[in-house]
């Protein structure tokens, strides 16, 4: 017999460290669930059916997510036992949730149709399963179920290179690790991670958390040599006659541009210069690590995805006045909404319906202006669904010492010009198995789809390891019948 449930319209909220204190430094925002207030909310699940749950058909790596909510309330009793339960759901299909749990747009995904929105605040999914991930790493339950894993894996002979150490490549890594491949990253810059590192500031997603993911894959087998640029420190040939197959997971770290006359005055950057020096290079303990980074008082951030949110929020902590200029209206902001309110409650100004057209400098080539055109939104809709803008022909001119570009990405050039490796609109072209147009070459993430998100990249390494374990197989097998 169903078992009825109550209906709890309110979810639980997750505290989250105050403004006043939080805009003075890079430590997280927000404190995530305790066990007692992650079952209050888990209970709020109303546990649809598997085949039916709007939740799962929103992840885009479909986890069980009644199934790995529902162990957090049968367990209660067990805090331990109901985390390694749920973990062992969410490993199924996503090895990095602590990282997920926290960066994914669960608004558009496994939040967007939940059933309880229509009767109340969805269930907050994505706290879930960060409190499950977080939970496991600091009892020790996620390497428990490592060391369960470890001695089960059945060594192939073979080995497979994966170009890149984001997402994508991680994930394609530790899959492959997993179904006994003997697994090399290659890492262009000198700490594994990608975007996750050098990208997302410490305030939406602490370090020591991805560099805990990445230890995993290293007890796993997995061998990751950074400051290894494949095309440069060795070629996608030397690869080839190396290893059985490659992955490339290169992602999109190529910064686009604003072509208008002053680009290249002196404080200006582009977002991921600007991060980069932020996360990767610690710039915010300056001099305590040696890259600086120059924020002046008043910061223009031309942009509003999570690059530019990212951008603005850490120009606030090193107390500056932040404005983000969008050239188009609120309803197309494309950043996570916690990132929007959270900018809004800091203090970043927006301004909407502008776009650059000209820098202004001062006799000693400083930025101290930049003059933006007006734009207005049309009724009809581009191929995304967002509305078309135009030119108004009126301008608006807005002080500024500092602005940094956010205004998207293309994937990384030097994979792109391998011989042999078929590229459209930049980005890698590959069939519905992820290979490419070289045999034994698959591609995912960001330098297949252009700057997408984290799952996406995750997803696209599961299928990318299942595709390669499948071509490696039938080669295993051809080998044997010609022996
Ligand atoms: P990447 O993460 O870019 O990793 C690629 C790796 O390959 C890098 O480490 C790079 O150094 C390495 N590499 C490149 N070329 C070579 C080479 N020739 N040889 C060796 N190594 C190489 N997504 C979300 O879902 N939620 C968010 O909140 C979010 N916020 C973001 C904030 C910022 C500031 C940025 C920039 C992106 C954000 N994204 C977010 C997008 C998300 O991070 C990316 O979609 C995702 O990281 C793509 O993963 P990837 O593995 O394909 O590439
Ligand atoms: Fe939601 Fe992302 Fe977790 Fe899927 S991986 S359940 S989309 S938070
Ligand atoms: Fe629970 Fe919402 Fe998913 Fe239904 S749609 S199973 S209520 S999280």
């Amino acid at each position: 017999m169903a078992v009825k449930r109550k209906i709890i319209k309110e979810r639980v909220p997750t505290p989250e460290r105050p403004v006043e204190e939080r805009i003075h430094d890079f430590k997280e925002v927000n404190l995530g669930y305790t066990f007692e207030l992650a079952v209050k909310e888990a209970e709020r699940c109303l546990q649809c059916p598997y085949d039916y749950a709007p939740c799962i058909k929103g992840c885009p790596v479909h986890i069980n997510i009644p199934g790995f909510i529902s162990k957090l309330v049968e367990y209660r009793d067990n805090p331990d036992k109901a985390v390694k339960e749920a973990l062992n759901v969410i490993w199924a299909c996503n090895s990095l949730p602590a990282t997920t749990g926290r960066v994914c747009p669960q608004e558009d995904q496994c939040e967007k149709n939940c059933v309880m929105g229509k009767v109340g605040d969805k269930v907050n999914i994505g706290k879930l399963e960060r409190f499950v991930a977080d939970y496991a790493r600091e009892h020790g339950i996620d390497e428990e179920l490592l060391f369960e894993i470890i001695p089960k894996i059945e060594k192939t002979g073979q080995k497979v290179a994966i170009v890149g150490a984001g997402p994508a490549g991680l994930t394609a890594a530790g899959e492959l690790a997993k179904l006994g491949y003997d697994v090399t990253i290659y890492e262009a810059l000198h700490e594994a991670g990608g975007v996750l590192m050098y990208g997302i500031p410490e305030f939406r997603l602490p370090k020591d958390i991805v560099e805990k993911e990445i230890d995993k894959l290293r007890k796993l087998g997995v061998k990751i040599l950074t400051d290894h640029i494949v095309g440069k420190t060795v070629t996608m040939e030397e690869l080839l006659e190396e290893y059985d197959a490659v992955f490339i997971g290169s992602g999109a770290g190529t910064p686009r541009l604003i072509n208008a006359p002053g680009i290249n005055l002196n404080g200006i950057y582009t977002a991921n210069e600007f991060l980069t020096r932020v996360n990767l290079m610690k710039a915010y303990k300056f001099p305590e690590y040696d890259t600086p980074v120059k924020v002046g008082k008043k910061v223009i951030v031309i942009g509003a995805g999570n690059t530019g949110m990212d951008a603005a929020r850490s120009a606030r902590r090193f107390g500056a006045e932040v404005t983000i200029a969008y050239r188009r209206g609120e309803e197309d902001v494309s950043a996570r909404e916690e990132e929007v309110a959270h900018a809004k409650e800091e203090g970043v100004k927006f301004e909407y319906f502008i776009n650059p057209v000209e820098f202004i400098g001062d006799e000693n080539g400083n930025l101290k202006a930049v003059k933006f055109e007006k734009m207005k939104a049309l009724d009809e809709r581009d191929a995304r669904g967002k509305r078309k803008i135009v030119g108004t022909g009126e301008y608006v001119t807005l002080e500024a010492d500092t602005v940094i570009i956010a205004i998207g990405k293309h994937p990384n050039r030097l994979i792109i010009n391998t011989p042999g490796l078929k590229v459209e609109r930049g980005k890698i072209v590959v069939d519905e198995n992820l290979m490419t147009s070289i045999p034994g070459v698959f591609a995912g993430g960001d330098a297949i789809r252009g700057e997408a998100t984290v799952i996406l990249a995750m997803g696209d390494g599961r299928r990318a390891a299942k595709a390669i374990h499948e071509y490696l197989t039938k080669k295993r097998e051809g080998q044997k019948a010609n022996a």
